[in-house]
This record gives C-alpha cells, sequence and structure tokens, in this order.
C-alpha cells in the first residue's frame, strides 16, 4: 500500500493546479485521472489558445453563486493577478481580447504544459490510466502518527492508497468522450453530500429551441465526511 498526505482525483486544470499548491508546500501528493492523456478540456478551451483567465476576474458580483462568500474567499487568497504572475514566470505569452480575457498567444498547449510543469516541482506522483473502484473513510489505529483521526482508503488499478486528504476534482459532465464522468457526483451523493443540480453556467448558451437548459460544467469539489466504502458502479 502507498501512502500520501493528499490524493487528488482528476487530473483537470482544478487538479494539477491544487497538486502543485499543496505538494510545493511539502504535501507528498498523487494525482489519479482515469484517462491517458490529460488536459484535454484546457486543450479545446478558448476556440484552442485557452482564456485562462480575466482582468476583471475578481468583480465578485460577476458571480452567479448560491454561496457567494466562496468567491470572495478563494478569490482573496488567490487573485486573478497571481495566475497572471505564474503565466509570465512560465514565459508564456498572451493578449488581451475582450472585456479583460486573457487568451495564449500560442497554444492551449501552453498552460498543460505549465500546470504539469508546477507538479513537477513538488514532486507529485502522477497515476493516468487509473480507475478508482472504491473510497473508504476509515478510523486511524491507535499509534498511527497523522494530522487527523482518519484517513482515505482508495482501491485503484493500481494498487492501494492511503491518504490523509482527498480532493476529488473530476469536473463537470461535458464532453464524456475526452474523459468526463458523474465520478464526483455519485462519490458525493454516496457520502451525503448536498449536490446542487448542475445548470447552465452561461445561459446564453441554452438551446433556444428546447426548454431544457443544456447542462454545462458544473463544479463538483467534494469533501468526504462518513465511513461508509462508496464502490463504483
Ligand atoms: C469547448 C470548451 C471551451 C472552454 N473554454 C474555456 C475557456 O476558454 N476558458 C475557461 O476558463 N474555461 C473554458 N472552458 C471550461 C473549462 O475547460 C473547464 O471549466 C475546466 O477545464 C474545468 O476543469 P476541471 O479540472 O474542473 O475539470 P476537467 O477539465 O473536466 O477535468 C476533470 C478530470 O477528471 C478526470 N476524471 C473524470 N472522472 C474521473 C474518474 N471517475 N476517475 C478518475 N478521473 C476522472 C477527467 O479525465 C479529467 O481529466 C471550456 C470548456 C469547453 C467544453
Amino acid at each position: 500500500m502507498e501512502r500520501f498526505d493528499v490524493a487528488i482525483i482528476g487530473a483537470g486544470a482544478a487538479g494539477m493546479f491544487c497538486a502543485g499548491i499543496v505538494a510545493q508546500q511539502g504535501a507528498r501528493t498523487v494525482l489519479i485521472d482515469h484517462a491517458q492523456r490529460i488536459g484535454e478540456k484546457i486543450r479545446i478551451s478558448g476556440g484552442g489558445r485557452c482564456n485562462f483567465t480575466n482582468l476583471q476576474g475578481d468583480r465578485l458580483e460577476r458571480y452567479a453563486s448560491e454561496n457567494p462568500r466562496f468567491a470572495r474567499t478563494a478569490l482573496r487568497e488567490y487573485p486573478p493577478s497571481r495566475f497572471i504572475d505564474l503565466v509570465r514566470s512560465h514565459r508564456i505569452g498572451f493578449h488581451e481580447k475582450h472585456k479583460g480575457q486573457l487568451f495564449c498567444d500560442d497554444s492551449s498547449e501552453q498552460i498543460i504544459t505549465m500546470l504539469r510543469a508546477e507538479t513537477q516541482r513538488g514532486a507529485v506522483q502522477w497515476r493516468t490510466g487509473c480507475a478508482v473502484q472504491e473510497v473508504v473513510l476509515e478510523q486511524r489505529a491507535a499509534g498511527d502518527a497523522g494530522a487527523s483521526g482518519h484517513r482515505f482508503m482508495l482501491d485503484t488499478d493500481s494498487g492501494r492508497i492511503a491518504a490523509d486528504a482527498l480532493v476529488v476534482a473530476t469536473g463537470g459532465l461535458s464532453i464524456p468522450k475526452i474523459g468526463a464522468s458523474d465520478f464526483g457526483f455519485r462519490l458525493a451523493r454516496h457520502f451525503g453530500l448536498k449536490v446542487i443540480e448542475p445548470r447552465p453556467i452561461t445561459p446564453t448558451h441554452a438551446n433556444p429551441t428546447s426548454n431544457t437548459p443544456m447542462r454545462s460544467r458544473p463544479i463538483s469539489r467534494v469533501v468526504i465526511s462518513r465511513s461508509t466504502p462508496w464502490r463504483s458502479r
């Protein structure tokens, strides 16, 4: 069995970014994805040039959320200017298009390379092409040192993994062909967490001929808080 401080499931934009940050702070980190090719949504984002942030991205009135405080806290900790600094430090050329939108001059691929490099700086261990079959939150045995009284046990295609913390960054439901799944939603429901029904972030993209809005990009980061095992299907 392998042991880590943090296990992250999903190596998209959120998972890679999170892995880089926590690993560079000293956490022994594993990043797991069932896909072989990672960062596919980043690759197609912004028409292949990734609209990676917005100069007005810290204007809180721009965020639609049932919990407006989330954006405030997150953006205070990490405003767009810090991401821009990161992009500059990797010497990625960019330009402003409309209303503060920032795009790579060349290719989205540069953002994937940057996020990967940040995980490498933190010596993150990667497990790609690796599905998670079971998640259990178990109490630590007496004498088993750790930051809290519990740990997560994951049964994966590459063996059993134990971690003090679990981050689920498996993204939204759009485009299953490139790896999207409902994993985060099923896991959250299994552990009794409230799941807000997905709805379009950009209502203008809804199909005008249908009464049913198109589904797109729900937020699905969850923290697990119960000890019953979760099994894949
Ligand atoms: C066409 C298009 C254009 C876009 N353009 C932009 C843009 O220009 N700017 C912008 O900011 N946003 C854009 N977006 C949105 C942006 O791409 C997403 O919001 C962002 O990529 C989401 O990142 P994520 O890490 O949350 O999820 P994802 O990128 O979806 O990553 C989730 C990861 O989890 C993995 N995964 C899923 N299920 C499992 C499982 N069961 N086990 C293990 N791993 C699993 C997937 O393989 C994937 O690697 C665009 C989206 C699309 C579809």
